[in-house]
């Protein structure tokens, strides 16, 4: 069956693989639509954390239920989405429920081959109904649930000041889940282009275009002085993310989505006064995932607020050096695998 493989940095390959040969819990699933994500385009680069090669990307899965044993609350025929993470269920991490941050986590798609195939076969606990949502929503739960635990991770309380950092589909879904809990929220990004789809989608969201170099200042004018109570970096780059520790306020947080590879450096005096909370947020939890689902059911958040590019499967190994482009255009490319 056709598979898109990334072979080594650069090179993304079509394939032929086997057909998935499933466990008695396993449901085998046809693969309908795969989004295109960070991690991917990282891993494509050859700069994602703990990856290695060759693999088979992909971890924002729509699908359709190809065979499933009864009893087990799915049918033939249904639309689902998975939920990409495998976490040990011993470890100290899982043992306090904190399954996404689990010591032997493996995500599909990065530390195990993913979701860029005709079929593939998955434990039913994986699988979450996609019951009210399209294809389209169904592909979006990943990254809105990513979004969703780092505003958790927040404790937004209503009124504060909310600096996202990075205005990619991420970036994108904290301003509207950090709007959502109640938070003025100022965007920055250096792509003008998509400031102004944030613009488009909130007229209450501020936006600052990061390669200005008065930032610290819009920052201190947009918030009376105050700067911004949370950050939230969406970036994953080490510039940004080193920056950030200079727009938080007093007494503030700052909650790391993005990731990247280096170290990072900060003034602990600074840090100090400000008495800060530095946060990371790793993958979802089920509650993010159930967020999410429900704010795309609710119609709160639509696909189309996302999705601006479709790409047929077979011509990912061509296009997939474009997706990096930031002249693109591109907030979320999708793969399509319904041929497939
Ligand atoms: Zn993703
Ligand atoms: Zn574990």
């Amino acid at each position: 069956m056709d598979t898109i493989i990334c072979h080594t940095p650069g090179v993304l390959q079509l394939i032929q693989t086997d057909e998935p040969r499933p466990h008695p819990t396993d449901a085998v699933l046809k693969i309908r639509q795969v989004g295109i994500c960070g991690t991917d385009l990282h891993a494509f680069k050859g700069v994602q954390p703990y990856f290695n090669y060759p693999r088979i990307l992909g971890h924002e899965l729509a699908a359709e239920v190809l065979h499933v044993l009864p009893g087990y609350g799915f049918e033939v025929g249904q639309l689902v989405t998975v939920k990409p993470y495998f976490h040990c269920g011993s470890c100290i991490a899982c043992r306090q429920g904190k399954t996404n941050c689990c010591v032997d986590m493996k995500v599909y798609g990065v530390h195990i081959d993913g979701g860029m195939r005709a079929r593939v076969s998955l434990p039913v606990s994986a699988l979450l109904n996609g019951d009210g949502l399209s294809v389209d929503g169904l592909s979006l739960v990943e990254p809105l649930a990513i979004a969703a635990h780092g505003v958790r991770r927040a404790a937004i309380q209503p009124g504060e000041c909310v600096l996202v950092m990075g205005a990619g589909p991420i970036g994108i879904s904290t301003m509207l889940l950090a709007q959502a809990a109640g938070a003025q929220v100022i965007i920055m990004d250096t792509n003008v282009y998509r400031l102004r789809h944030c613009e488009a989608l909130s007229d209450q969201v501020v936006t600052i275009d990061a390669s200005d170099v008065a930032i610290y200042q819009q920052l201190r004018h947009q918030t009376q002085g105050d700067m911004a109570s949370v950050v939230i970096d969406c970036t994953g780059s080490q510039l940004a993310i080193t920056n950030g520790f200079d727009y938080l306020a007093h007494g503030g947080r700052y909650v790391l989505i993005g990731l990247q590879q280096a170290n990072i450096a900060f003034s602990h005096p600074e840090f100090h006064k400000r008495e800060g909370t530095l946060l990371s947020s790793r993958n979802a939890l089920t509650e993010d995932f159930d967020q999410a689902i429900r704010l795309l059911r609710g119609g709160t958040i639509r696909p189309d607020m996302f999705i601006t590019h479709r790409i047929p499967y077979t011509e990912l190994p061509e296009s997939f050096a474009d997706l990096l482009k930031p002249s693109s255009g591109i907030i979320k490319a999708v793969a399509d695998f319904s041929e497939s």
